[in-house]
């Protein structure tokens, strides 16, 4: 590929999930030429560098690309999320995304792909092997879809520093233990690191695996708000606890007097969970769990919130509140990777570019293709922008009322336009579009679930600016 030029309609920059949702829609609502870069040698961007006992947390029903399913749509009937809907293993999402590349992108002349490449500030792609350049000449837009790059344990730079002789590793390293570890050197303690999702797949994994609770030590720097999965059901079977259940949560914004008010309120209606009910959560990313996951992670009493771990000496921690001995022959666990972008938003379309940014926390595939349809569809610029507001990720427990007022505002612009109302119905990446547009007019007791929806969310818009 040395010194070539390519002339492409679309230069899109990453093959994470983001990409390849956009791509996928644009090839159906276009005929444009598109050329995809990314640094990792398969599609499916951080789930390439994921432990091996990831799953999503949502379920696999709506996420993807979407012109092609993601796992059967099959009820879990064993394990913690047993009664719900199936979660693709992060396996399953990359296996998903490398089929799609080569039998959608691939195959239909449209797409080129360089994997393994660097795209850099110069506009040119650079093989990382190689060195090799390609300059590329791009006649419609360069698309960043690499705002949202989650960092993940196995690839970040820790924030702390670890003395010699300490075993820290990242949750990959969890299942090869038994490599290194006979049943007379096994490990006596393990110490969590980290309070976000990753740190709790870490516990479940070492309970569900015969980890004992009092084994664990779980460094918890904050409290975190959890969304109840059973709310998060797309199948006509959960509509009263998913679309009942967001009936609910608007009446919940429409009368709640503070934030803590309305995750009071959240909770006591089952939308929200949290892992201890002594402490106030004072953060929100959307991690979603199920009452079974919240179980396990109730049996470990070893938590220390004395916030964030500054060093790892031997035989002790050196935390933001003070220094904790501990038992020389623990196994530390990096979970503390922060999978959230902190890059403030701009507009997602912009003279020969395309940021895509969250329209609907937190369905961020969904905000992809849906980017797509507009780029195809959506008119001018200045009218992809006006149905196309990026909703800012909550840093902050209010930053929750504001996504959600933005993820509202942006969805009542959409059904306000027949045709994009329409595309939305079919997705397979809107949650609970289809299941809404499908009740029975004849249907009275779920019609009336609509009613409430309705005029719930007129009262909660009102409400939620006050909250904020
Ligand atoms: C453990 C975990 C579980 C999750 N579960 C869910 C879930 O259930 N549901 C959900 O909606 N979200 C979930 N998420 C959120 C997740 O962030 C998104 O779903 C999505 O995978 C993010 O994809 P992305 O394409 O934006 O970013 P990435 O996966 O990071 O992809 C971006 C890609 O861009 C490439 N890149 C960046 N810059 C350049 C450059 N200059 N040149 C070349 N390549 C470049 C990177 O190499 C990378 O491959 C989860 C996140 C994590 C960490």
């Amino acid at each position: 590929m040395s010194n070539q030029t390519i002339e492409t309609d679309y230069l899109v920059i990453g093959c994470g999930a983001t990409a390849m949702a956009f791509v996928d829609t644009l090839l159906d609502e276009s005929d444009a030429s598109i050329t995809i870069v990314d640094r990792h040698a398969k599609p499916g961007g951080h789930w390439n560098d994921a432990y091996s006992f990831v799953t999503l947390h949502q379920p696999s029903a709506y996420y993807g690309v979407n012109s092609a399913e993601l796992g059967q749509l099959r009820i879990d009937n064993a394990g913690p999320n047993k009664g719900m809907y199936e979660l693709a293993s992060g396996a399953e999402v990359s296996a998903y995304f490398e089929r799609l590349m080569l039998q959608k992108f691939l195959s239909g002349g449209r797409i080129r792909y360089y994997p393994m490449c660097n795209f850099d500030e110069v506009g040119n792609i650079v093989s990382l092997l190689s060195g090799d350049t390609v300059h590329v000449r791009v006649n419609k837009r360069i698309v960043d879809a690499s705002n949202f790059s989650p960092s993940v344990p196995s690839t970040h730079k820790r924030g702390f520093t670890i003395a010699s002789g300490i075993e820290c590793v990242p949750p990959n390293a969890l299942p090869q233990l038994w490599m290194h570890r006979d049943s007379g050197a096994r490990v006596r303690q393990f110490c969590i690191v980290g309070a976000g999702k990753t740190a709790m797949d870490a516990c479940i994994w070492l309970l569900r695996n015969g980890a004992r609770a009092d084994a664990i030590i779980w460094i918890m720097p904050r409290d975190s708000w959890l969304q109840n999965r059973l709310h998060t059901q797309p199948g006509e079977a959960f509509f009263l606890d998913s679309i009942g259940g967001e009936a609910d949560k608007l009446d919940a914004f429409a009368h709640a007097d503070s934030i803590d008010d309305l995750f009071a309120r959240l909770e006591g209606l089952g939308q929200m969970l949290r892992i201890d009910p002594t402490h106030r959560p004072t953060m929100f990313h959307y991690a979603t769990l199920s009452s079974g996951e919240l179980e396990l992670l109730h049996s470990i009493q070893n938590v220390i919130r004395m916030g964030r771990v500054r060093a790892i000496e031997s035989g002790a921690l050196m935390l933001d509140g003070g220094r904790v001995t501990m038992d020389p022959d623990t196994l530390y666990v990096d979970c503390t990777a922060s999978a959230i972008s902190h890059r403030p938003n701009e507009p997602v379309f912009q003279d020969g570019r395309i940021v895509i940014q969250l329209l609907r926390a937190p369905l961020l595939v969904l905000s992809s293709a849906l980017t797509a349809y507009l780029e195809a569809h959506g008119g001018d610029d200045a009218n992809r922008n006006r149905l196309s507001v990026p909703v800012p990720f909550p840093q902050d427990l209010a930053g929750f009322a504001r996504a959600t007022r933005m993820g509202m505002l942006n969805q009542h612009n959409w059904s306000q336009e027949k045709a994009l109302r329409q595309w939305m119905r079919q997705s397979r990446l809107d949650a609970f579009g289809k299941l809404v547009a499908e009740v029975d007019k004849s249907d009275a007791p779920k019609q009336a679930v609509l009613a409430r929806l309705r005029n719930n969310a007129m009262a909660a818009m009102g409400n939620m600016q006050q909250l904020i």
